[in-house]
């Protein structure tokens, strides 16, 4: 009998992060001050974050100890199970294999607690008191708000308001882990204020609230800022995804042809894929394929270009080079809330502009129809943003079916979606709306990008 889970015991945790900067063709280009559009330097980011963080953040050493006391905590919820989706090849009819990571399964539901528990420890080492954080679709702000619970920190989290409104029980989540938590635009920052006094009806973005967050980090010393995804560091604490299946698809006796990630700032796409790269950059597995897929609606690595940019909106952040849509972009209300992000991360941006890695780009409704068929086969209701992933590896094994290939496809199932019932809702009543970026509208945004 072939097993659908594919188990690790807490042992085989890993001990180690991957850091794929050690393997990139070229070092990344250097992240520039908001304010003298020069190289960052240490002391303008320790307001915002601890040492060992930004540390880590330029660390070209391909391996970083992960601190026996952080991997305690890790086992509370780690691993995470690998399965192979029998049910779904078989409706599928396809010779694919078809593997997927489940990272659904601690109680904030998707990845992010990954990074979430790393960076409130290291935050914890150093004093710091209070994180604070912005969230979109609620995932970032629940992992955080259970990691400072975890490590009896205060979190303040900035919710964008459309999302606010859109997952209210994300809210009660995050509170009964003792967050406070609000929607933005809010009154309590310069940011959110600027904001309301030019759109009292705003609905917020993810970078409108990431500059609230980063105002509030900026101006108490108690305080610093936490970021779910884009940065460094955030990717290299979600390589125990992929660490983690490597291992596992090892007791299976297979490695991946394919490889796929949904991509919002890029960390869970990172945190499975970096493990595989490194094979590929190490010239050891040169045809592997690994895809990232985006909404339609929100384009950064299909319709964006490569160029500096703000992470934030109001240009208080630091600046990067990255698949931008312009830090001005104005996102649909689309469901997969955790994708609307008008940047990418340094680092899938690099892989993409080096045609490491592919992108793809879906519309709302075809990603819930693979969705529900994931769903209904495979007994697990997977959050909208993971389902973009899921759309791509059905029609990667559609491919193969047509091609008579039996190609092994591994994707990250980032997380469930038992608060996205609204989504769900709207699509099974037939009311869902795609939505596609203009791209007179990208063309505009970029007018805007800062001069370096
Ligand atoms: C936040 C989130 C994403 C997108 O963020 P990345 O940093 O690109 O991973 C994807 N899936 C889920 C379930 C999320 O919560």
């Amino acid at each position: 009998m072939e097993e659908i889970k594919i188990h690790l015991t807490e042992k085989e945790i890993p001990e180690q992060w991957y850091n794929i900067q050690a393997d990139l063709p070229r070092p990344l280009p250097p992240m520039m001050s908001p304010v003298t559009k020069k190289p960052a330097t240490p002391p303008e980011l320790t307001p915002l974050f601890p040492e060992a963080l930004i540390m880590q953040e330029v660390s070209k050493e391909r391996w970083i100890d992960i601190p026996e006391e952080l991997r305690d905590l890790i086992r509370q919820n780690r691993p995470t199970p690998l399965y192979r989706a029998r049910s779904l090849e078989k409706l599928l009819d396809t010779p694919a294999k078809i593997y997927y990571k489940y990272e659904g399964v601690n109680a904030s539901g998707s990845h992010k607690l990954n990074t979430a528990l790393a960076q409130a420890w290291y935050n914890k080492q150093e004093d710091v008191k209070r994180l604070a954080t912005e969230t979109g679709a609620g995932q970032w702000g629940s992992a955080l708000s259970m990691a400072c619970a975890i490590l009896n920190m205060k979190c303040t989290v900035y919710m964008v308001k459309v999302s606010y409104q859109q997952k209210p029980y994300r809210k009660s989540l995050m509170q009964l882990f003792g967050a406070e938590v609000f929607a933005s635009p809010t009154n309590r920052t310069n940011a959110g204020r600027s904001i309301l006094a030019e759109n009292p009806d705003s609905l917020g973005s993810l970078g409108i609230a990431i500059s609230e967050a980063v105002e509030d980090a900026a101006t108490h010393d108690d305080t610093k800022y936490t970021l779910g995804s884009v940065l460094n560091h955030v990717l290299m604490h979600q390589t125990l995804i992929g660490l983690e299946a490597k291992k596992q698809l090892e007791k299976a006796g297979d490695y991946p042809d394919i490889v796929i990630g949904c991509v919002g700032g890029g960390s869970n796409f990172g945190g499975i894929a970096n493990p595989f790269l490194m094979d590929k950059l190490q010239g050891l597995r040169k045809n592997l394929r690994v895809i990232a897929v985006e909404p339609a609606a929100c384009p950064s690595l299909t319709k964006g270009v490569y160029a500096y940019d703000y992470g934030d909106s109001t240009g208080l952040g630091p600046i990067a080079k990255m698949y931008t849509l312009g830090h001005t972009f104005m996102p649909a209300g689309i469901h997969a809330g955790g994708l609307r992000y008008h940047g990418m991360s340094p680092i899938v941006s690099m892989l993409y502009n080096e045609k490491i890695i592919e992108a793809v780009s879906y519309l709302q409704n075809p990603v819930f129809e693979a969705a529900v068929m994931f769903a209904r086969s495979e007994s697990i209701v997977p959050a909208p943003e993971s389902a973009h992933a899921i759309r791509a590896a059905i029609d990667e094994a559609l491919k193969a079916k047509a091609a008579g290939e039996k190609k092994v496809i591994l994707f990250n199932l980032s997380g469930h979606g038992h608060f996205d019932m609204a989504a769900y809702d709207n699509y099974l009543s037939g009311n869902l709306v795609d939505f596609a970026y203009p791209t007179e509208k990208v063309h505009e945004a970029l007018s805007h990008l800062p001069k370096i």
